[in-house]
């Protein structure tokens, strides 16, 4: 008998699985797959290493700029491709040892809730019963698609596929401008490709705040991105040589057509109903401060849960909840208005918290604060000033809101993280001195003016 036994060994599965160890828990991990999940097998690091390898790219084509005389780069897109699998090769088989260091049990086959653990079905058809006082269920998610655009791995693709392009295709249309479609369309512009992004809504990166969308939009069209907001596409048309997509009274032919439309929750076929675990649209209902279900005793976390964000950072907060209640019977809940999120776009987008829209939705009273790159020194340094740092604040009171746009922001929001957590007011942030130079002195400004005072 197991203390915990976990479905799924992505982020919110191995999370829970690593933490148990600091309560001395006996853990078992069922997964059918490697270790590791959509993030690292599947999306944030594989996506994360091809967004570098563009990186490279753009640096290397821009080199003169700097003084460095090369010559225009080439794509070895086999050699990228190949470092990209060993990035993530290497990080499963980390995370693996580190799993079976802390104790925990590896249990490959495809797990099913019943009644007091966990039917494990292996690949050679046979199947086991694992006993637990408690089951977390991760299952995680799935790429979805839309209605003429059934994925066949070749002409019409999800990120899933696109990771593992052999070879770099020419023209690409992405269907669905959030995360997904907008990292796809930085790193395959900035390496040549011709994207045509199609989102359905008014603006890309729909819920983010419209200056920071500007400074993406401004980089997009610079490597001749063709944006299509407010966009619904027709079916798809594959012929032999490519795929055309229709939209409005136009079209456009590409070789391959990527779908990012979101992602749907797997929690079918894995005995929650059976177990009385109430679902909502498919996502498991969970009680936000200890993450448990409707069941007795079961628990869900990451991209399943109902309410949540399906981001790898929120399933490891969900996993160490749900061990916290599962182990001590308090509880550790996430703190959701503070959880960064980041895009990876070139410039990336950060934002925590409230963005003006949200917090006017809210009816809150606040103050919108704001500083461009343009003259920051590093940023001027690092070729990159296409940026901007927008702060929300109550008025009168704490910063309730950030969000960063510009080389870095993945790294420098954090700081407006605690701020938004600890409830921190613009004039106390602001009273402590940033580096110079460094492109976080452009949050340094936004505090000071957050506070009512300037200095650049
Ligand atoms: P998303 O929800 O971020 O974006 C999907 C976009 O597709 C939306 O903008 C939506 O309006 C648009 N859309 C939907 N139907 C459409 C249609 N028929 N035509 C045109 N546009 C349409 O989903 P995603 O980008 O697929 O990402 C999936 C999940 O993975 C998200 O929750 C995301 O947060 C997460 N993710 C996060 C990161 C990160 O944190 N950097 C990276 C990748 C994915």
């Amino acid at each position: 008998m197991y203390d915990v036994a976990i479905i799924g060994g992505g982020p919110g599965g191995y999370a829970a699985a690593l933490y148990a160890h600091n309560f001395g828990l006996s853990v078992a991990l069922v997964e059918k797959d490697e270790v590791g999940g959509t993030c690292l097998l599947r999306g944030c690091i594989p996506a994360k290493t091809w967004l570098q390898t563009a990186d490279v790219y753009s640096i290397v084509s821009r080199s003169a700029d700097y003084g460095v005389v090369s010559s225009p780069p080439e794509m070895d897109w086999s050699a990228a491709l190949a470092r990209k699998q060993q990035v993530v090769s290497g990080l499963v088989k980390g995370l693996s040892g580190l799993l079976k260091a802390r104790g925990v049990e590896i249990i490959d086959g495809y797990g099913r809730l019943i009644h007091g653990g966990v039917e494990v079905a292996a690949a050679d058809g046979t199947t086991q019963q694992i006993e637990a006082r408690n089951v977390i269920v991760a299952t995680g998610s799935v790429p979805r698609s839309i209605p003429g655009y059934d994925i066949d791995g070749t002409r019409i693709v999800t990120s899933d596929h696109a990771l593992d392009w052999p070879r770099q295709p020419r023209r690409v249309a992405i269907i669905g401008g959030g995360v997904i479609g907008c990292e796809f369309a930085s790193l395959l512009s900035e390496l040549g490709t011709k994207v045509h992004l199609f989102e359905a809504l008014d603006s890309l990166l729909p819920g983010t705040e419209p200056e920071a969308v500007k400074v993406l939009t401004r980089d997009f069209k610079k490597h001749k991105v063709k944006m299509h907001t407010a966009t619904m596409v027709g079916p798809a048309q594959i012929g032999d040589e490519g795929v055309v997509v229709p939209y409005g009274d136009d079209s456009v032919e590409v070789e391959v057509v990527l779908v990012a439309v979101g992602r749907a929750p797997v929690t079918s076929d894995i005995g929650l109903e059976e177990a009385g675990v109430t679902l909502d649209g498919g996502f498991v209902v969970v009680d936000s401060e200890t993450m448990l279900t409707s069941a007795p005793g079961v628990y869900a976390v990451g991209d399943i849960v109902a309410g949540a964000p399906q981001l790898a950072h929120a399933g490891f907060a969900e996993g160490i909840a749900a061990i916290t209640h599962i182990a001590t019977g308090g509880v550790a809940p996430v703190d959701y208005r503070a959880i960064p999120l980041v895009a990876y776009t070139h410039p990336e987008i950060a934002s925590v918290g409230l963005t003006e829209a949200a917090a006017r939705d809210a009816g809150i009273d606040f103050e919108v604060s704001s500083h461009g790159m343009r003259g920051v020194g590093r940023a001027i340094i690092q070729g990159q000033t296409g940026g901007v740092v927008k702060i929300i604040a109550e008025k009168d009171g704490p910063i309730i809101g950030a969000t960063v746009a510009g080389p870095g922001a993945g790294e420098m929001i954090h700081e407006l993280m605690y701020a938004v957590a600890w409830e921190a007011l613009p004039a106390e942030a602001a009273a402590l001195i940033h580096a110079h130079p460094t492109v976080s002195e452009a949050i340094g400004e936004t505090l000071l003016a957050a506070s009512g005072k300037t200095l650049h």
